[in-house]
């Protein structure tokens, strides 16, 4: 067992457990967009991040495994900005209108959705290539739990992976091939796991463009 202190309160835990496990067996809450409980924490969107004494940067605690000793702040003003800059920029580059979790935390966080308005907004053309769901990437904010979902973290399928660097890195199936030609089963693991539903039922993309609830 280690001791570790967040924000200012003391808690025993597990040595090997990371500061998000420690906060939600201390009830503290850390917002999360990549992490999904099931899979391993890829530690790629930066929204867990905390202030941990002694270090110079803020660290994220989906992969940040605590230490004897260890002193944490969860919510400092350090943190609650790059907290709300990281969605301002989500927000401003990527269509977030289907993604629930992330607009509470919008709203949370006080982030501002027009802060970084005159960024080149990504945007894709919805890929309909099969009869189960669709793929609209212009929704998609790289968290990249679909291709681990579809690796080996739970299916073994390795339909999906990330191509492109910087502006132009995104999800795509291997050679950008239609899903049918890929390895996918269409397990539907990928739509499950997608926060953001840039990943969606074929039926439910449709109701929606009806204007179904
Ligand atoms: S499609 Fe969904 S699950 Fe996959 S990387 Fe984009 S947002 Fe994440």
């Amino acid at each position: 067992m280690v001791t570790v202190y967040l924000n200012d309160s003391k808690l025993e835990i597990e040595e090997g457990k990371t500061i998000l496990e420690a906060s939600e067996k201390a009830g503290i809450d850390i917002p999360t967009i990549c992490y999904h409980e099931k899979l391993t924490p890829p530690g790629l969107c930066r929204q867990c991040v905390v202030e941990v004494e002694g270090a110079r940067v803020l660290l994220p605690a989906c992969i940040t495994k605590v230490r004897d000793g260890m002193k944490v702040q969860t919510d400092s003003d350090r943190v609650i900005r790059a907290r709300r800059t990281i969605l301002e920029m989500l927000s401003g580059s990527t269509d977030l209108t289907a993604a629930p979790e992330l607009k509470e935390q919008m709203v949370q966080y006080g982030a501002d959705a027009d802060r970084f308005k005159d960024t080149r907004e990504r945007t894709y053309p919805v890929k309909d290539d099969n009869p189960f769901y669709m793929r609209d990437y212009s929704k998609c904010i790289l968290c990249e739990r679909c291709v681990q979902v579809c690796s080996s973290d739970i299916q073994f399928s390795y339909a999906l992976t990330t191509t492109g660097r910087g502006y132009k890195n995104k999800v795509s199936t291997f050679y950008d091939k239609k899903l049918p030609e890929t390895s996918c089963v269409f397990c539907g693991n990928c739509v499950a796991v997608c926060p953001t539903g840039a990943l969606i039922a074929s039926n439910e993309y449709n109701l929606k463009s009806e204007g179904a609830e």
